[in-house]
């Protein structure tokens, strides 16, 4: 197809993310993706290649086109790429979920397997409630949350999403009224962590869990705080009889240093959402893990069962990608590569302090955030970027970057200028 029958094509019939209809801006067209580089269809800003700053929303830690990932799929594509998962099951789940039971933290022991990550987030959501309901409480039915998350753009999530920002104000009013505290402070506050206890306690008959991302707040605003809190609300939630979701699904599989980011505060949530690099970038897949108490208050019920089941449920294609994924993170020393793009984002964004109209630049594993004082336009910063030969995707009062594992330091350096070049021009 020719480039422009296409992009009029895309413009009067595909949605894009957050996009409205018709499209108002031109997307680029991939030809192919390789390594850290997506192949333009035509040339951008003189560049029919760009250096991939974003792992395609958190997803493509070890790139694109990958040949052990590439053989994981194509081994699977010959045995089946999918078949239900009712009444029957087949080595890629079953090897999957043990092998997530096995990284994961201890007393996590069951695996729910489903498309994506709201739905993973929604089955976290059923879970809970369920298990109060069948342990005769079913007062226990809403979610405590910080202010400036985001957990998904299903109903059930968006109810936990930053009830001000993003696209979810539009909904208020229409949306299941969940319990906020304000955003966690970056550094470790003894009067917020007294907020969390004092809000746990006082709403512990109605509340069925707290849902939060630990350590960093992905696409709600791009922030970090001290895994203290997380403690902190372990703490509370045990002494309340509340349960705990930890949503890893940006921020599991290496990417803020540690395997999971609960591990930096050395607790374990009761429920955790697993997605993004779940497959290395390849297919849509996610889960839902959880504890035996967890389980076994649900199998107590008067509907002892866990009435969820996507068509797709297990698929064997992504299960198979997944376990080579995580197989070839573990073979790797993923935490000094991490390591090294961490310190290679602080060198690259040191100086985008002074950049005028730069509020805040930040740096945790392999995630670099310039916020800005104002929002940004997005169409100038991304054509900066693209000028530079790099592909980043700001948003709001955010240009950020979280780039593949392997990209190595010269185009590291490069996803730094472009960066500084996007928050400049944006
Ligand atoms: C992306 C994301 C989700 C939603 O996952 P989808 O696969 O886009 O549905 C949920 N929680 C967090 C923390 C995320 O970053």
């Amino acid at each position: 197809m020719r480039n422009d029958e296409l992009l009029a094509l895309d413009r009067a019939h595909v949605w894009h993310p957050y996009g409205p209809m018709p499209g108002r801006t031109e997307p680029l067209v991939v030809a192919s993706a390789s390594g850290v580089r997506l192949r333009l269809a035509e040339p951008a800003e003189g560049h029919d290649e760009l250096i991939d700053g974003m792992s395609s929303w958190w997803s493509a830690v070890h790139g694109y086109n990958h040949p052990v990932l590439n053989e994981a799929a194509r081994g699977q594509l010959g045995r089946m790429s999918h078949v239900m998962f009712g009444g029957l099951t087949h080595e890629p789940a079953v090897r999957l979920a043990a092998r997530l039971v096995e990284i994961t933290p201890e007393p996590l022991r069951h695996v729910f397997l489903s498309d994506s990550g709201s739905v993973a987030v929604e089955v976290a959501a059923k879970m809970c409630l369920q298990y109060w309901r069948s342990l005769g409480r079913p007062g226990k039915r809403r979610l405590l949350t910080w202010r400036g998350g985001y957990h998904g753009d299903t109903w059930q999530p968006m109810s936990v999403c930053d009830p001000e920002g993003g696209m979810h104000r539009l909904w208020s009013g229409v949306l299941q009224q969940q319990l906020f505290v304000d955003e966690p402070p970056a550094a470790y506050e003894e009067s917020y962590a007294e907020l969390l206890r004092a809000t746990v306690a006082r709403h512990a008959d109605e509340l069925a869990a707290v849902i939060v991302e630990p350590v960093v707040q992905g696409a709600g605003g791009m922030r970090f705080h001290d895994p203290g809190y997380l403690r902190v609300l372990r703490e509370a939630c045990d002494a309340h009889g509340v349960l705990l979701v930890f949503d890893e699904i940006a921020t599991g599989f290496g990417r803020t240093g540690t395997l999971f980011a609960a591990d930096q505060a050395g607790v374990s949530p009761d429920v955790m959402c697993l997605g993004k690099a779940l497959t290395g970038g390849y297919l849509s897949m996610a889960a839902t893990l959880c504890t035996s108490a967890v389980a076994d208050g649900i199998s107590r019920g008067e509907v002892p069962v866990l009435a969820h089941g996507p068509t797709f449920m297990g698929n064997p294609l992504a299960a198979a990608i997944a376990c080579a994924s995580i197989d070839l993170l573990l073979s790797r020393d993923w935490a000094l590569e991490v390591k090294r793009i961490e310190g290679g984002l602080r060198e690259g964004l040191a100086g985008a302090g002074s950049i005028p109209g730069v509020r805040d630049v930040r740096v945790l594993g392999a995630i670099g955030v310039v916020q800005l004082d104002h929002e940004i336009d997005m169409a100038a910063a991304t054509r900066a970027a693209v000028r530079e030969g790099v592909w980043l995707r700001p948003f709001r009062d955010l240009v950020y970057t979280m780039p593949p594992y392997v990209t190595e330091d010269a185009d590291l350096a490069r996803i730094c200028a472009a960066v500084r070049a996007a928050a400049a021009a944006g």
